[in-house]
């Protein structure tokens, strides 16, 4: 071998070395930080993180996790928020780690959508007539069953039609569609009472927020009341969290959050809030998203 040979060779081996060097340097993964999750409640420890390019077993990428000692797991749903349920409508029972809840679908509130012989019958105070869906209020019947220490699921799960849960009231919650991919319309919801409610082929039901007229004297309207429970077992409240007594700031995309509320006596849990925005015109859903928890069949 000459030197010219040598030198072009040290030149192109140089070049591949560099090159590859450089390749290798464009496939390096981005790090992310990851947090443990001990009690794997879905929230990880702030304190306790590790940095790596994929999500290492027990670790998450959230870091909300007060206590991750098992304290969210330990609490579960405050028994005592089911004090809050209508008890004409609605019967809890508690058998091991289990709840379930079955209701008889009758609110206890006012609505022009009883019938007209009800004693809780009144015309339509915001309900444009016009607008109202036919039928009347009849007993109808929706069972539950979740755990009592719901967790959040690694992945969250899309709403269907029909109950996807059930308020104090007794009557089921419905989320933004009124049928297969059809949203809930401002036309449709200008029919609907000041519960949030009307009439459906399978009995009355809510899509959104109260309003606030002084005939609503038992639900919740920009407020920390309980709404109800979703059929991933967690519970939902008002627009405002009793942690705070203000819209909390802190909610994920499902409009959840893991705080202490009025029944869990300081323990924190995870729980929902009516997203304080407006959904079409100047109307609150009740729950337009994704669940956090794995949905069980009202049935
Ligand atoms: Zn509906
Ligand atoms: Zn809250």
């Amino acid at each position: 071998m000459n030197y010219l040979k040598f030198f072009l060779f040290v030149i192109f081996a140089s070049a591949i070395f560099l090159t590859s060097c450089k390749d290798d340097d464009d496939v390096a993964c981005a790090e992310s930080t990851w947090y443990e999750d001990a009690d794997g409640d879905g929230l990880g420890n702030p304190d306790v993180s590790e940095s790596a390019c994929d999500q290492p077993s027990g670790f998450v990428a959230d870091n909300t996790d007060t206590d991750d000692t098992g304290g969210s797991s330990a609490t579960g749903t405050p028994v005592s928020a089911f004090d809050e349920f209508n008890s004409n409508a609605v019967t809890v029972s508690f058998s091991g780690d289990e709840i379930t809840i079955e209701s008889n679908a009758l609110p206890d509130h006012t609505s022009p959508y009883w019938a007209t012989t009800n004693s809780l019958y009144i015309d339509p105070v915001i309900a444009d007539a016009g607008q109202m869906s036919p039928g009347a209020i009849t007993s109808g019947s929706y069972t539950v069953t979740v755990p009592a220490d719901p967790q959040i699921a690694s992945s969250t799960s899309a709403t269907g039609l029909g109950a996807i849960g059930i308020a104090v009231s007794g009557a089921p919650i419905f989320n933004d569609e009124e049928g297969p991919n059809i949203s809930l319309s401002e036309q449709v919801a200008s029919g609907f009472d000041y519960a949030g409610g009307h009439m459906g082929p399978t009995g009355y039901h809510y899509h959104l927020e109260s309003s606030d007229v002084t005939e609503n004297t038992t639900l919740s309207y920009d407020d920390e009341s309980l709404v109800g429970i979703l059929q991933d077992g967690f519970l939902i409240y008002g627009r405002k969290c009793n942690s705070t007594g203000d819209h909390p700031a802190d909610l994920d995309a499902s409009g959840g959050h893991t705080s202490s509320t009025q029944h869990s006596n300081g323990d924190e849990f995870y729980h929902y809030h009516i997203i304080n925005e407006f959904y079409v015109g100047s109307y609150i859903l009740l729950f337009g998203v994704d669940l956090k928890g794995t949905p069980n069949t009202i049935m």
